[in-house]
């Protein structure tokens, strides 16, 4: 058995597999030179807490598979997620809310005059199917609401005018309600954080007997890991194939770390700022987060500043763009017809945007799967 990349859904693969199938032997082979992928999470002396350099990462589920198989590995920390929007000096907590109508439409407004207001200013841009963010911004949330917390946002996160990007972008991220429940995300019913960061728990699974880890190999078709009967692939599905039927279009966000005096650091663990003055587009503040080990005693605070482009901490991400679509589906069929040679691809190498949650449930099954069909001559 191998697997392609030591992140989250290929650690997760392999220690399922290795607890399923007594005396197997998993390889796995990782590009760079440490595990966890953009889960990974690091010391920090300052703080006295692990954070995590790629961003902040709650997870939040209603799965209870997904639940109860990361409370077995890791002691959990309760925590229901705030995100919220900088605008005009203020904290708007997003999905959009009644709270984020008032501040652009007027602060003594109720819940049946916002309604009113932003329907009446969205029911132009309605009537046709949307085909890009725009579209599905406009047509939903109306264009003050979109001036005010949508088109810088996207702009920055993506690096491309929101006129270009898919409705997804939009309809999987933003939302409108009427009500001041200030819940990231409300509908999941388990929410938290790992004691000792994702990093730790991820480490603690690859140290399982029957695993073997080999970093700083990147692999692919023409370069394969050794694998008698499965292999799962977990790194970018274009890359895998040598990009023979053309790159996946990307761009990149990093995040840069400062410590920062007190009275400038942002008041909420994860911040957005979609004003298109300020360069970056999030911020994390990892000391904010509960577990985040002593409350900081001196007068700055460790502060990540997430913006488009390179960078130490980069996530390089694919574009949601038709195009990219097409193309992803083309690599993806033919990716399914190697399933029987027992080769799988699973995780954001090939799904592109998953949070934890799916991920965790998409790794358990590929492990339930493939241990099915290894028990069977
Ligand atoms: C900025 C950001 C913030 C996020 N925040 C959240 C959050 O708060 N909550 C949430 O639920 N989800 C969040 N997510 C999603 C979450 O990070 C993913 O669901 C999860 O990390 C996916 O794990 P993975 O193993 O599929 O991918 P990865 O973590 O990308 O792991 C893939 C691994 O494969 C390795 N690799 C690549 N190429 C090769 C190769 N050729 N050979 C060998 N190895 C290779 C990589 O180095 C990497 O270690 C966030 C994602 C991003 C981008």
């Amino acid at each position: 058995m191998a697997i392609v990349g030591a992140g989250l859904v290929g650690l997760i693969v392999a220690e399922r597999l290795t607890a399923l199938l007594p005396g197997v032997q998993v390889l796995v082979v990782e590009a760079t030179s440490r595990l966890g992928g953009l889960c990974a999470s690091q010391w920090n002396e300052h703080l006295g807490v692990n954070v995590h350099p790629r961003g902040t990462h709650v997870l939040a589920t209603s799965s209870r598979r997904v639940w109860t198989y990361i409370a077995a590995n890791t002691r959990v920390i309760p925590y229901r997620h705030r995100v919220y929007a900088s605008y005009q000096g203020e904290l708007v907590p997003l999905p959009l809310g009644l709270e984020a109508v008032q501040a652009v439409y007027g602060a003594d407004l109720d819940a049946e005059r916002a309604r009113v207001l932003v329907e009446r200013d969205a029911a132009p841009y309605r009537g046709k199917a949307p085909l890009t963010v725009e579209d599905a911004a406009l047509a939903s949330v109306g264009p003050r609401l979109y001036e005010a917390f949508v088109h810088g946002h996207v702009t920055k996160q993506w690096g491309v005018d929101p006129a270009k990007l898919s409705p997804e972008v939009f309809t999987s991220r933003f939302g409108l309600t009427y009500t001041r429940d200030n819940q990231y995300y409300p509908d999941a019913r388990y929410q938290g954080l790992p004691a000792g960061g994702w990093g730790s728990m991820l480490h603690r699974l690859a140290d399982r007997p029957g695993i073997r880890l080999e970093l700083g190999r990147a692999a692919s078709a023409e370069d394969p890991p050794e694998y008698a009967r499965a292999c799962v692939v977990t790194s970018p599905i274009d890359a895998w194939f040598g990009f023979d039927r053309g790159a996946l279009e990307r761009r990149s966000l990093a995040v840069e770390w400062r410590r920062t005096p007190a009275s400038e650091a942002p008041r909420a663990a994860t911040v957005t700022h979609p004003d298109p003055a300020v360069p970056y587009y999030r911020t994390h503040a990892p000391g904010l987060l509960p577990g985040g080990g002593p409350t900081v005693t001196d007068s700055t605070a460790l502060v990540g500043y997430e913006r488009h482009g390179p960078g130490e901490y980069q996530v390089d991400f694919v574009l949601r763009s038709p195009a990219n679509q097409q193309l992803a589906d083309t690599y993806r069929a033919r990716a399914r017809q190697l399933a029987n040679g027992g080769l799988l691809f699973a995780g954001r190498g090939a799904t592109f945007y998953d949070d934890m949650g799916t991920s965790i449930a998409a790794a358990l099954t590929c492990a339930t799967t493939l241990a099915r069909r290894l028990r069977t001559p």
